[in-house]
Formats: C-alpha cells, structure tokens, sequence
C-alpha cells in the first residue's frame, strides 16, 4: 500500500476526531522521523511534547525490553518495583511528597481535583467545592479535565460539566481574586499555558496565586503536563519561579513515548485528602510504565539533560527572535526553554505548518495563530539550524 492508500484504510475504521497531517510516519531515529515511503522529518514536534528523548535513546529501548520479559502488568492490589523506584525519583525531583501513576495527563488532573475536593471535604468544609481555572487553559478531555479547560468551544458540546469552576484571565491575579469565594476549594493553573498558546505565567501571578491560597488555604494545582520533565531547563517549571504548588500534575515527558500521568502531593495534601478507597486505577503505574519513567529519571541525571536544555535556549531563542526580525509574518516569539511559540501574523499558521511538514519539518501550532516548537530535549545546533533554514524556506 502506498501512504494515500494507508490514509484511506485508516480513515475506514477509525473514527474522525482528527484531522491529521497527510503523512503516515514509520519508525524514528535521534531527532527524525521516517515515513512509509522513507522521507524524513525533522521533528520539532515530539509527539506533542512527549519524546524528551527522542527516538531510541541509548539504553531506554533495553529497560523497556527487559521490563517486558520481566512482568507487564500486575494491577495495583500488590507492590511492584518499578513503581517504587519512579515514585521515588519523581518525589525526589519535584521535592513533593506523594505520587499517584495514572495513564494520562486528563487522568493526572482529575485525580487532582479530586484531591482538592477531598482535602476540603475531609476538614469538614462540605460547601467547599469551587474551583477557579484559567482563561485559555487547556486541562485535558475527560470530563472533570475538560469543566476546567477555558475554551468554550471544547466544552460547549458536553454540558453540563462539572459544577462550581469559574474562569480567571491568566497572569491576572485581580481577576482571580474576583473569582475567589468562601467555598473556593481549590485554583488550577499551567505554569506555562501550552495549547492556549505558549503563554509563561508571570514571576508576580504565581507569587500572588500562593499567597492568596495560604491566607485561605485553597490548594493550589500546577499542571506540569507540558512544561514539566525539563522543557523549560528545570524539572518542572514551577521551580524556576521558586513557587510551590500543593498539587502538581505532570505526563507527556514522563515517561517520554510511554502512556504515563501523574500527580504529585505536596505534604499539606498527602496528609489530609486522598484516602484508601477514595480513587483508583487499574493500569496506573504499571510496572511497563513505571520502568520507563525510572530510565528516564536515571538518563536525565547521567546524561544532564536539563543542563543541556539551560545551555542551548539562548541560542535556540536567538535563533527564533532572528525570524521575528526578518520576517513580517513572524509578529513575536514566547516561551522558555525548549516550550517555543512564534506569532505567526497575515497568514494561517496552519499554512506554516503544513509547508513546513512538506519540507520536512515537523512542527505544531498552539492556539489561533502560533506555532509551537517543543523539540525532544536532547537537539543540538545542528538541529536547530536545519529548522531555521527550513522554516526561513517556508516563511520566504
Ligand atoms: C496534553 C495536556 C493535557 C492532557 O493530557 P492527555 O495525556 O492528552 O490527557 C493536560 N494539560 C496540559 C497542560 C496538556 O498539555
């Protein structure tokens, strides 16, 4: 079968929620990928943020292998060593104190607000239920996730959602405040807004988020699910602004190309909310994933992967603003690290891409008008020229 042929079978029986690149990609290799009929891709993409290493990294394919030898799945009715050993390093990294494992980055926030909820039923405050979300946040497509997404346009369809969340304007702590109540249990916030497009939170908007949640005790949720595992050159984003949540939620690079979420307690909710009995899963943080998550916690430290990422922002953004100089199309760069957006300004940024997938560059786009790079974190000069000389191609 060729690629249009491949396309139309796919097509046949899987239902259409997407519509995808005409591309049928095959197998990768470092930062390219390859498609049926062998063309290559430079990938600024990575599975939307989740390939942080690429395409077999050395050593993460054998731990995965051997894990596969070893014991798949055993449900979480009994102990395996994988998952104490991933929970371990995620605990260690973040500096938090208890993880639940979930398959998904949706899972990973409905968990944490039923934390939240939870944490406020179990002091006894049962009115305590609201929740305030961010404008133009994306959270997910499960149900809870989705009632905290600010999109209306996801959410229209599926209504009535959740009840009691009301929406802020991010990086706005006034239109916060004017959303907090007496039965606030609870505000959720990216610390980079991802889909939304590529907006970092303001240094003054996380520090004015966890003053106002320690004067009420409101649990404070960070969702690391695409700026954290070293994209912006720390573990998580929130340790670069020195502001703590008391709930964190990360997936996508967690187990980079593996399905695994999770969420993160800090002490305050490991002591006082979930319980036994209060949720569960049967996949989450089986020992397959859970051996992933542990390599790529041990590469990352080897083989000082966010060191690399503080190393080449400077000049993957010197690189990026070059464009925005030279190019009318190109309004304004925003990001940290490798979380990259450009503004694309008189054409569809969807246009971009597509020219960009034809000369062999991978990349998405975030929002309205952005285009979004968030490459595997271990590119180097060389990879990033290659993208600028292609994307100077496309915009030209
Ligand atoms: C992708 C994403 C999610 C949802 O993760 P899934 O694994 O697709 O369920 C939630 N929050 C943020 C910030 C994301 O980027």
């Amino acid at each position: 079968m060729n690629m249009n042929e491949q396309m139309q079978q796919s097509e046949k029986s899987i239902l259409h929620t997407y519509n995808r690149f005409p591309v049928v990609l095959d197998h990768g290799e470092g930062c390219w990928l390859y498609d049926t009929e062998g063309k290559k891709y430079l990938d600024f993409a990575a599975g939307i943020a989740v390939n942080a290493l690429g395409y077999h990294y050395p050593g993460y394919d054998e731990a995965l292998k051997a894990q596969i030898d070893k014991l798949l799945h055993i449900s979480n009715l009994y102990y395996n060593e994988p998952m104490s050993e991933a929970g371990e390093k995620l605990v260690k990294a973040s500096g938090m104190s208890k993880a639940f494992f979930t398959n998904s980055g949706t899972e990973a926030i409905e968990g944490a607000l039923k934390a939240a909820r939870k944490y406020a039923y179990a002091k006894g405050e049962k009115e305590r239920y609201e929740i305030v979300a961010m404008n133009h946040s994306f959270h997910g497509r499960s149900m809870g996730a989705l009632s905290v997404t600010g999109n209306e346009h996801y959410r229209k369809p599926f209504e009535p959602l959740i009840g009691g969340v009301k929406f802020a304007d991010f990086n706005d702590l006034d239109s916060v405040k004017a959303q907090i109540t007496e039965k606030t249990c609870a505000i959720i916030t990216e610390t980079v807004q991802g889909e939304g497009g590529i907006y970092p939170a303001k240094q003054s908007f996380l520090e004015g988020l966890r003053k106002i949640c320690d004067e009420k005790d409101i649990i404070l949720i960070f969702d690391e699910i695409q700026c954290g595992m070293g994209r912006t050159g720390a573990y998580f984003a929130w340790q670069s602004y020195g502001v703590k949540p008391d709930i964190m939620t990360c997936a996508k690079a967690l187990g980079s190309g593996v399905p695994v979420g999770a969420f993160v307690l800090g002490e305050k909710a490991a002591q006082a909310s979930l319980a036994p009995g209060d949720h569960g899963t049967t996949y989450g943080g089986n020992p397959f994933v859970c051996a992933a998550v542990s390599k790529v916690f041990d590469i990352f430290e080897k083989d000082h992967i966010l060191e690399h990422v503080q190393e080449l922002t400077p000049y993957l953004e010197e690189k990026l603003d070059g464009l925005v100089e030279k190019f009318d199309t190109v309004a304004a760069r925003r990001g940290k690290g490798f979380m990259q957006g450009l503004v694309i300004t008189g054409v569809p940024v969807g246009s971009v891409v597509t020219k960009a997938l034809e000369n062999g560059l991978l990349v998405i786009s975030a929002g309205s008008d952005v285009l979004r790079l968030v490459p595997p974190l271990i590119i180097t000069k060389e990879h990033i020229d290659q993208m600028i000389g292609i994307l100077e191609k496309c915009l030209a």
